[in-house]
């Protein structure tokens, strides 16, 4: 079975959005082992959707389209491939009920009840977060799954209600895990098990990279469930062998949960001094549902007068070392963990650009610290490449993999 997608909406068209449904779709479709050769990006109109759609279905089964469900004359999507198979529209009860509960507490616009129209013998899929249902068509061995395009109402519903319907298409199950690591560059890591990931081909191992996290994902295709499972469990083993110290969890465990999840174990508290970070670190501390049971106090301390007179630290070494020093990063660290009676005080100071930089302290430099009771407080200098949002996230993310260090 190939699949094309197509991208409906002339904002996608001129570049005004990125395509975030289509990049969805394609990597799920290629995880579920359903071939994409072309992708479509078309304007809403009818006369070129339709020499679209012809052109598409000479080289593929199955369209999967986003976009064009709406409730305005200019959203002409279904009425165009009615048009393509020759149905007419005819209302689907489900949808107009659905529809109506939506507007439940409001008047809605008579324009919105075109929305529960589908091609006659389509199938509708129900759409849980808005009013357009998406439409499953098979006529003569072409299939168009239409979906409406705000993401949040189509890729749940291609996550839900679309895949399922595609497994008869395809003779694999797919099973992936993902291994979540921090401390370790993508391309570090990459080059550790080059030959892996050159020769693997079930199970594939991808690497992911976003700022100091990384993550390699592994999928294995069987027949069953189960012999996918049984052929992904050596390469996973495997992985963990190489990158133990490095694995801090895995699928959706984010670095910032595990992090809270050990302070509630260990029972320990944290406090955060920031300057560069300005607040970010504690931000993604407070992000875990159950940061209130760990986190205590959080300082951004961006002049020198609040490194002074919020964490005490020496107007001398400020002076003499700099806001961005390892002095100023470990005063800042003890400063905060004394003031809020954190067994933790973490700190960042840096600067993160794009001006400020000198020759001696440049753009990307980064100090932070760590003080932990009844422990010498320990500070990492860091030189970070990117641009300001980077080098603060990269620092959060550095904050979090020494924390783990710490806490076991
Ligand atoms: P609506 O009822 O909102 O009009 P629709 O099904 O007609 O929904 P569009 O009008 O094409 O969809 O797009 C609505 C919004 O959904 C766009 O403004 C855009 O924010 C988002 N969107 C549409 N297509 C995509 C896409 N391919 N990727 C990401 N976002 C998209
Ligand atoms: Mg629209």
């Amino acid at each position: 079975m190939k699949a094309e997608i197509f991208s409906i909406g002339t904002e996608i068209l001129l570049g005004e959005i990125l395509d975030s449904n289509a990049k969805h779709i394609a990597s799920e479709l290629a995880n579920m082992g359903i071939d994409v050769f072309y992708k479509t990006t078309v304007g809403d109109n009818e006369k070129r959707l339709l020499d679209a759609i012809d052109i598409a279905y000479k080289r593929a089964d199955i369209i999967i389209s986003t976009g064009g469900l709406g409730p305005t004359d200019d959203d002409l999507t279904k009425e165009t491939f009615a048009k393509y198979f020759n149905k007419e529209l005819i209302t689907d009860e489900a949808s107009l009920k659905n529809l109506k509960e939506y507007f439940k507490n409001e008047e809605m616009p008579l324009s919105n009840l075109k929305q529960a129209d589908i091609p006659k013998g389509a199938i509708p899929i129900e759409n849980k977060n808005g009013t357009a249902p998406g439409i499953f068509i098979e006529e003569n061995g072409k299939i168009a799954i239409i979906l409406p395009g705000p993401p949040k109402e189509c890729i749940p519903m291609f996550e839900n209600s679309v895949k399922p319907m595609l497994k008869k298409y395809t003779n694999k199950v797919l099973v992936s895990k993902s291994l979540n690591l921090c401390g370790i560059g993508e391309s570090k890591a990459s080059e550790i098990i080059k030959d892996m990931l050159n020769t693997s081909k079930n199970p594939t191992i991808a690497p992911y990279a976003n700022n100091n996290e990384m993550r390699f994902r592994v999928t294995a295709s069987g027949k069953t469930k189960e012999e996918a499972t049984e052929l992904l469990k050596p390469t996973v083993d495997k992985l963990y062998d190489i990158f133990n110290e490095y694995i801090y969890g895995e699928d959706e465990e984010r670095l910032a949960s595990v992090i809270v999840n050990k302070l509630i174990k260990n029972n320990m508290t944290i406090a955060t001094a920031e300057s560069c970070t300005g607040g970010l670190l504690a931000s993604s501390i407070i992000d875990v549902a159950s940061a209130s049971k760990v986190f205590l106090n959080g300082v951004i301390s961006y002049s020198n007068e609040s490194k002074v007179y919020e964490l005490n630290v020496c107007k001398e070494d400020l002076e003499k070392y700099g806001a961005v020093s390892k002095e100023v990063a470990i005063q800042m660290a003890e400063g905060i963990k004394n003031k809020s009676n954190s067994t933790i005080g973490i700190a960042t100071t840096g600067i993160a650009g794009p001006t400020g930089g000198t020759k001696e302290k440049p753009v990307g430099l980064v100090y932070i610290a760590i003080a932990v009771d009844g422990k010498e407080t320990i500070y990492k200098e860091l030189m970070l490449k990117g641009n300001r949002q980077k080098v603060r996230e990269k620092t959060v993310n550095i904050c979090f993999s020494e924390l783990l260090k710490i806490i076991k």
